[in-house]
C-alpha cells in the first residue's frame, strides 16, 4: 500500500528515488572496489534447497545470455540520454529494482570471465535429444539453444557501454516460519537469477535492434559486476572497504549486466553523503513515500507478511465450497489443442492475411521490445517437462506441510498469487498438437498469477506496440519461476509439468476459479483477482504432490460485472458481450467472441496484440492505500458498480498518461528484418458517450462440436453459423432446467 500515486514519474526514475542521492563528478577509484565473487547454485549440503531447482534455470539463461544480431540498425532516437532513459524504464519494466548505465572502461573487464560450472551437465542434458512434445518451432528452439550451449563466446573488448541491473533480497525466512523449509541462504541464487532474467530479456532486445549486446550473470559474466554497479551509480565501497552496498538495500542485492556496442549516456557514480544529503534521500519524503512506490516503511517485501500467505491478505476474503458460476462438470467437454484460434489462424481457417500474420509469431516478433522475451521462453520451454528425479521424499508426505511449502516458495521467488486446487480430467485438452490423443496425467494443480504491470499499462492505450510486452512479460517470469517450482517437485520425487505459454496441456481458467485465484468476469475467459484485478496472466504446474486445496472465492464480482460493461464499451474489436452470462461448453460465462479477439490481436494495424479490457476495466488499480475504499465498496455492495464505473469514468481513469510512456513505436519491416518508426500507432482515449447495447451486437461462438479435427489441416470457420449458434447458447437457468428434464 502506498499513500501517494506515482503518476508524474517517468518509469526510468524507478520504484527508488535514486535522483535524491549526491552524485560524484569523479571517476571512481575501480581498483578499491572488492572483486566480483561468481555465486554458487549447487547446495551440496541440503539437498532440498531450492538453490538446487534454480540450478538449471540460471544454466539455461547463461546458455543464451549471447546471439545474433539484426543486421540492420532499428530506427531508435540518436540522442544517448534517450536511449539510457528509454533502457533504464525497460529494466523496470521487466522487474529490476534499480537501473544504472556506464561507460565501460578496460579495467571492468575481468582476464579471466567467469563460467558457469554446471552449464557441462546442462549441455550433455541437451544433448540427449530435445524433449518428446509437439510445441510449435520446438525443432527450431532446440537446435537454436543447442548451438549456443556448445558456443565458446569470444571477448568483448569492442563493446562502449553497460546496463547494469539491482535485485533486491527479500525478507529473510524466520526461524520455523511456515512453508520455508526449502528457502534457507538461497537471497544470493534468487536477487541472482531474477536480475539475470533481466538482462537476458535486454541483451536480447539490443540485439534485435541492431546492436551487439551480452549479457553477463552472477555464474557467467565477462565483467566484474561489482566494479560496474559502481561505475553506474548503483554502490559504492562500504566503510570497511570489504563490499558493495547501495544507500536503499546495503548489501542485501543480486547484480547483472548488459555491455554493448549502442552508445548510451552513462549516470554519475553515487558521491560519500553529509548529514544534508541524508536527508535529502532518507527524510520525510523517503519515509512517506512522496511519488515513489518504495519508502521507509515498505521497502522490504514481505516485512510484514509471512511467505506462505503471500502478498496480499487472500485469507481475509469469503471462500465457497463451489465456484461462483456453474461448472457442469460431467458435461464439459475436451477439446484439442487445433482449436485455440491462433492455431487456427496459422492453419489458415480465417484466411490468408490471418495466417500471415499469424505464421512465425509475427503478431509478436513485429514488436522488439515484446519479441526480446521469445528466446527465454523457447529455452525454459526445453526444461519443463520432467519425471521425478529419484525416490519421494520423506519430509513431503503431510498435504497441508507441502501447500505451506509450494506457496511460500513461490512467493518467495516473486509470483504475485498462488492457488492450489485439484486438476479434473475435463481441463485437459483431448490432442496434442499434432493431433495424438491425450491422456490426463497428474490429479493437482499449482496455479500461478503474475501481474501484468499497473505502470506501463497508464502509458498506454492498451493495444499499441508496448501491448504484446505486456503479456510475454508475464509469460516468461511464470515459465522461470514456475519452472523452478516444478523442478523443486520432480527433485523431491514427483514428476511435475510446467504448462507455459509456448506449451501446456491444460485449460487454465477452470484452475484459477478452483483454486480461489478469481472469479469469471465479463471479459471472458480472463478470471479477476480482487488484487491484481483483470490486469494479469497465469501459468500452472500439474503433479501429483499431494497438497490441501484451496477454495473457490468469493467477492461479489459476479453482481459486479452485471452492472459494468466498461470493457465491452471499450474493447477495440466489439469482441465483449454487453449481454447477461450464457452457458458454454459446460461453463456459466460472459462469452466473448474470440474469434473477433484473436483477428484483431493478430492482425493489429497500430500496435501489437492487445489488452485494453485490462486497462480500462474499474479494478485496475495501482495499488495505493485510497483505492482501498473502492476495494471495499465494490465487494460488498457490488450493485454500486454503474455508480462506480461512472466514477471511474469521470476520473478519467483508463485514458493514457503521457508521463508513463517510454517504449518506441517501432515495427518489424518482415521484408528487411529492420525494425522502423510504425506507420501508425493507437492512442485511444475513453468511449465515455458510447451507449453499447447487447441487442445490437453480433457475437459468434464454436462450440466443442464444431471445432476443427485435432489434425494439423484447414478447416475454414463458418462465422455466419458461429452467430446462430451465439443466439441459441442457453442461460445456466435453461440449461440447469434441461438436465432436470434429462435432456443432455
Ligand atoms: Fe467487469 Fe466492468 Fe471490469 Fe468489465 S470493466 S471486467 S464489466 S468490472
Amino acid at each position: 500500500m502506498k499513500l501517494f500515486s506515482y503518476k508524474d514519474r517517468p518509469v526510468h526514475l524507478g520504484p527508488y528515488p535514486l535522483e535524491r542521492l549526491r552524485r560524484s563528478q569523479a571517476q571512481p577509484r575501480l581498483g578499491d572496489v572488492p572483486a566480483m565473487q561468481a555465486v554458487s547454485f549447487v547446495e551440496a549440503g541440503n539437498p532440498e534447497s531450492l538453490v538446487n531447482a534454480m540450478t538449471r534455470y540460471i544454466g539455461m539463461f547463461d546458455v543464451v545470455r549471447d546471439g545474433s544480431v539484426t543486421a540492420l540498425k532499428s530506427e531508435i532516437p540518436d540522442d544517448p540520454q534517450e536511449r539510457s532513459n528509454h533502457l533504464k524504464a525497460a529494466g523496470y519494466y521487466y522487474d529490476a529494482t534499480m537501473v544504472g548505465v556506464a561507460a565501460l572502461p578496460p579495467e571492468v573487464l575481468l582476464d579471466t570471465p567467469i563460467r558457469n560450472p554446471g552449464l557441462p551437465a546442462l549441455v550433455a542434458e541437451l544433448e540427449k535429444g530435445q524433449p518428446k512434445t509437439f510445441a510449435a518451432g520446438i525443432d527450431v528452439i532446440y537446435a537454436d539453444v543447442l548451438e549456443s550451449a556448445r558456443k565458446m563466446l569470444g571477448p568483448i573488448p569492442h563493446h562502449t557501454h553497460a546496463l547494469v541491473f539491482l535485485v533486491e533480497y527479500t525478507r529473510d525466512p524466520a526461524p520455523s516460519e511456515p512453508g520455508t523449509e526449502w528457502l534457507s541462504d538461497s537471497q544470493a541464487q534468487r536477487a541472482g537469477l531474477l536480475a539475470a532474467n533481466t538482462a537476458i530479456l535486454l541483451s536480447s532486445y539490443i540485439r534485435l535492434l541492431g546492436y551487439e549486446a551480452r549479457a553477463h550473470t552472477v555464474t557467467s559474466s565477462d565483467v566484474d559486476l561489482n566494479k560496474l554497479a559502481v561505475m553506474a551509480g548503483l554502490a559504492r565501497v562500504n566503510a570497511d572497504g570489504q563490499a558493495i552496498e547501495n544507500p536503499y538495500v546495503g548489501s542485501r542485492f543480486g547484480l547483472a549486466a548488459v555491455t554493448t556496442t549502442l552508445a548510451l549516456a552513462p549516470d554519475q557514480p553515487l558521491a560519500s553523503q553529509k548529514l544534508s544529503d541524508r536527508l535529502r534521500s532518507h527524510g520525510p519524503a523517503w519515509w512517506l513515500g512522496k511519488g515513489t512506490v518504495k519508502n521507509a516503511f515498505n521497502r522490504v517485501p514481505y516485512h510484514s507478511r509471512p511467505f506462505h500467505l503471500g502478498a496480499y491478505p487472500f485469507e481475509k476474503l469469503k471462500r465457497r465450497d463451489e465456484t461462483t458460476t456453474f461448472i457442469d462438470e460431467p458435461r464439459v467437454p475436451r477439446f484439442p489443442k487445433r482449436a485455440d484460434f491462433f492455431a487456427r489462424a496459422v492453419f489458415g481457417d480465417m484466411g490468408k492475411e490471418m495466417q500471415n500474420n499469424a505464421k512465425g509469431g509475427f503478431y509478436v516478433q513485429k514488436s522488439a521490445i515484446g519479441a526480446c522475451a521469445r528466446r527465454a521462453l523457447g529455452a525454459l520451454l526445453l526444461l519443463q517437462f520432467g519425471e521425478a528425479r529419484g525416490a519421494i521424499s520423506p519430509s513431503v508426505s503431510d498435504p497441508a506441510r507441502n501447500a505451506a511449502n509450494v506457496k511460500a516458495a513461490s512467493y518467495y521467488m516473486a509470483t504475485d498469487a498462488v492457488g492450489l486446487s485439484r486438476c479434473p480430467d475435463w481441463v485437459y485438452y483431448s490432442h496434442d498438437a499434432a493431433g495424438n490423443e491425450m491422456k490426463p496425467y497428474h490429479k493437482n494443480a499449482v496455479s500461478m498469477l503474475y501481474d501484468q504491470g499497473h505502470e506501463t499499462f497508464e502509458g498506454a492505450s492498451g493495444d499499441d506496440w508496448i501491448s504484446v510486452a505486456q503479456s510475454m512479460r508475464a509469460y516468461l517470469r511464470f515459465s522461470l519461476l514456475g519452472g523452478v517450482i516444478a523442478e523443486q517437485i520432480r527433485r523431491l520425487g514427483y514428476s511435475a509439468r510446467a504448462h507455459t505459454v509456448l506449451d501446456g496441456d491444460v485449460l487454465q481458467p477452470p484452475l484459477l476459479l478452483l483454486s480461489g485465484l478469481g472469479e469469471v468476469s465479463r471479459i471472458g475467459e480472463v478470471i479477476l483477482n480482487p488484487y491484481l484485478g483483470p490486469r494479469l496472466k497465469s501459468g500452472v504446474v500439474t503433479t501429483d504432490l499431494p497438497f490441501t486445496y484451496d477454495k473457490p472465492l468469493d467477492f461479489g464480482l459476479q453482481t459486479f460485472c452485471n452492472n459494468c460493461n466498461k470493457c465491452a464499451r471499450e474493447c477495440p474489436s466489439g469482441a465483449i458481450t454487453a449481454g447477461p452470462k450464457l452457458m458454454y461448453n459446460g461453463y456459466e460465462i460472459w462469452k466473448s467472441d474470440a474469434e473477433k479477439c484473436a483477428r484483431y490481436r493478430i492482425t493489429n494495424q497500430g500496435g501489437a496484440m492487445c489488452g485494453r479490457c485490462m486497462k480500462t476495466c474499474p479494478w485496475n488499480l495501482e495499488g495505493l492505500f485510497s483505492e482501498a475504499a473502492f476495494r471495499w465498496l465494490a465487494m460488498r455492495f457490488p450493485k454500486a458498480a454503474r455508480w462506480i464505473a461512472w466514477l471511474d469514468d469521470k476520473l478519467g481513469r483508463g485514458g493514457i498518461n503521457p508521463v508513463k510512456k517510454w517504449w518506441w513505436d517501432i515495427e518489424l519491416d518482415r521484408s528487411t528484418g529492420q525494425h522502423k518508426r510504425a506507420k501508425a500507432t493507437h492512442t485511444r482515449g475513453l468511449n465515455r458517450d458510447l451507449d453499447l447495447k447487447y441487442e445490437d451486437q453480433t457475437l459468434a461462438v464454436y462450440p466443442a462440436d464444431v471445432m476443427p479435427p485435432p489434425y494439423p489441416v484447414s478447416f475454414p470457420v463458418n462465422r455466419e453459423a458461429g452467430i446462430e449458434r451465439y443466439r441459441s447458447l442457453l442461460t445456466p437457468i435453461e440449461h440447469k432446467a434441461k438436465i432436470a428434464r434429462g435432456e443432455t
